[in-house]
């Protein structure tokens, strides 16, 4: 299939492994990826780290094309922000990317659609940042019937924030297919991703929503990661367990890669 977006494969280890494990974990990797990442035109690659791993990592990966983003970033510039770490503090170790608003900031860490808008104006500030935005709906709400409300809820807070002439990637992440084994069918991922690319296109035309990138993300795996990246409007996947095992991670690279 002849696609006009390069699929992008993101690894999220939240808060597992220790920074000392990032060497032998990339040349692992390495080992099993079976073509050129930084020259390839079909597939990117990105780790989204823990804040103490980030300087490392970037520089064993540099000239790799592997991206390395964080998985969360002030929305304040500066001062009295006990814990939190600035886009310019990121940008200092070459970072320029972050999660934001992944399920488990929302759920665990009071993260709201508030501040979720407000860390994605602070990206969108920046010359060259990229947000990497999660939406998804729990369990209750898909039984509900509510997703396509509250999908639609979300990204437009998303989109309400956005420049047109920024960066944006959006993942597409079920709560109830984080971490548990479930992931949603390629239909049911489909249909959502569908959905996301119908709003990009409402608010800002054919142009935006055919090159924005939408992930799945949701106990993707070696196993189901083909079915899902058949579909139209799955441009890769966020990836938490499964980005641990370079086997695992690079199968998965490799598959888009073949695609
Ligand atoms: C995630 O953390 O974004 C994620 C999708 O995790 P997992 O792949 O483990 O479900």
């Amino acid at each position: 299939m002849s696609r006009s977006r390069k699929f992008l494969l993101a690894g999220n280890w939240k808060m597992n492994k220790l920074q000392k494990d990032l060497e032998g974990f990339f040349t692992g990797l390495k080992k099993e990826v079976k073509f050129d990442i930084a020259s390839n035109n079909k597939v990117d690659v990105l780790f989204a780290l823990p804040y103490t791993f980030l300087e490392k990592a970037v520089s064993l990966t540099r000239g790799s094309g592997i991206t390395i983003a964080s998985e969360n970033v002030a929305y304040a510039a500066s001062g009295a922000y006990t814990g939190e770490v600035s886009i310019s503090m990121l940008q200092e170790v070459g970072v320029s990317s972050a999660l934001i608003g992944h399920s488990e900031r929302r759920t665990l860490f009071g993260d709201t659609e508030e501040s979720v808008q407000k860390r994605i104006q602070a990206c969108l500030k920046e010359e060259d940042f990229c947000p990497i935005v999660c939406v998804g709906e729990t369990l209750e709400q898909r039984e509900g019937g509510k997703t396509t409300e509250v999908i639609t809820k979300q990204v437009k807070n998303i989109l309400d924030v956005y420049k047109a002439d920024k960066k944006l990637i959006i993942a597409y992440e079920p709560v109830w297919a984080i971490g548990t084994g479930k992931t949603a069918t390629n239909e049911q991922a489909e249909e959502v991703h569908a959905l996301i690319r119908k709003l990009i296109r409402e608010a800002f035309g054919a142009e935006v929503a055919d090159r924005t990138r939408i992930l799945y993300g949701g106990s993707a795996n070696p196993k189901n990661i083909s079915g899902l990246l058949d579909q139209p409007d799955i441009d890769g996947a966020l990836v938490g367990g499964a980005s641990l095992v370079p086997a695992d991670f690079a199968y998965m690279i490799n598959c888009a890669y073949e695609k």
